[in-house]
């Protein structure tokens, strides 16, 4: 995690609140996307963990008021998040195109990344309330599109002859992953919780 990483949460309410009177702030998402792409061909979801506004935001904000249950497993299933990542690019794209060639397409277009981000931010909100923080992380179609592109890259790696299995990386993983037992991780956001939490030093990246 980055020194910033805590105070980028302010973001999304700049965004998806401010954006309501000023949709041009809704361009930002651009900015998001684009770092997404360039980033996680070499280092996977590590935005995720380090840069995501809306990450920080449900670690840092939603986790005060969160219940902590447990991610239900159906929504880390590709299953279900490529058919979500298909609905949401495809419902945005498809307003984008009817909107473009009308009046004020320029403030349009921003309203329309605006309005993505306030509902996916509530759903964020809701569901890291209910459950776990990071659960709109668990299938949100950014993160998929991360694995995607490099869910193996910058691997997180365990030293097992050291681990002494006291289950304080997984405790403090809000991602909720089984450390010690998988061997891939491809939906690690390497926030790097777990390696400054381990006793052993028996987790590096
Ligand atoms: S999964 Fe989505 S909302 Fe969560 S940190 Fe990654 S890009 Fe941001
Ligand atoms: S495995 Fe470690 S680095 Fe990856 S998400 Fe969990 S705590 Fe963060
Ligand atoms: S915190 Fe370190 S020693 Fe403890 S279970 Fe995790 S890897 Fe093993």
């Amino acid at each position: 995690m980055l020194k910033i990483t805590p105070y980028l949460g302010i973001i999304v309410l700049i965004v998806s609140i401010g954006g309501l009177w000023y949709p041009v702030l809704g361009y930002f998402m651009l900015l998001i996307f684009a770092a997404i792409f360039l980033i996680s061909p070499f280092r996977g979801r590590w935005f995720c963990g380090n840069l995501c506004p809306r990450g920080s935001f449900v670690d840092f904000w939603i986790s005060k008021i969160s219940r902590k249950n447990k991610i239900p497993a159906t929504l880390r299933s590709l299953w279900i998040r490529i058919p979500i990542f298909f609905l949401l690019m495809g419902f945005m794209g498809y307003r984008i195109v009817n909107t473009i060639g009308g009046l004020n397409t320029f403030e349009k277009i921003g309203m329309i990344f605006v309005t993505m981000c306030l509902v996916t931010t509530a759903i964020a909100t809701l569901l890291g309330s209910y459950l776990s923080p990071r659960t709109w992380c668990s299938f949100c179609p950014m993160g998929t599109a991360q694995r995607l592109l490099g869910g193996k890259k910058y691997p997180l790696k365990l030293e097992k002859e050291k681990c002494i299995n006291c289950k304080k990386c997984e405790k403090i993983c809000p991602m909720q992953l089984k450390i010690r037992q998988e061997d891939s991780k491809p939906d690690c956001i390497k926030c790097g919780r777990c390696v400054d939490a381990c006793p052993k030093d028996a987790l590096k990246f």
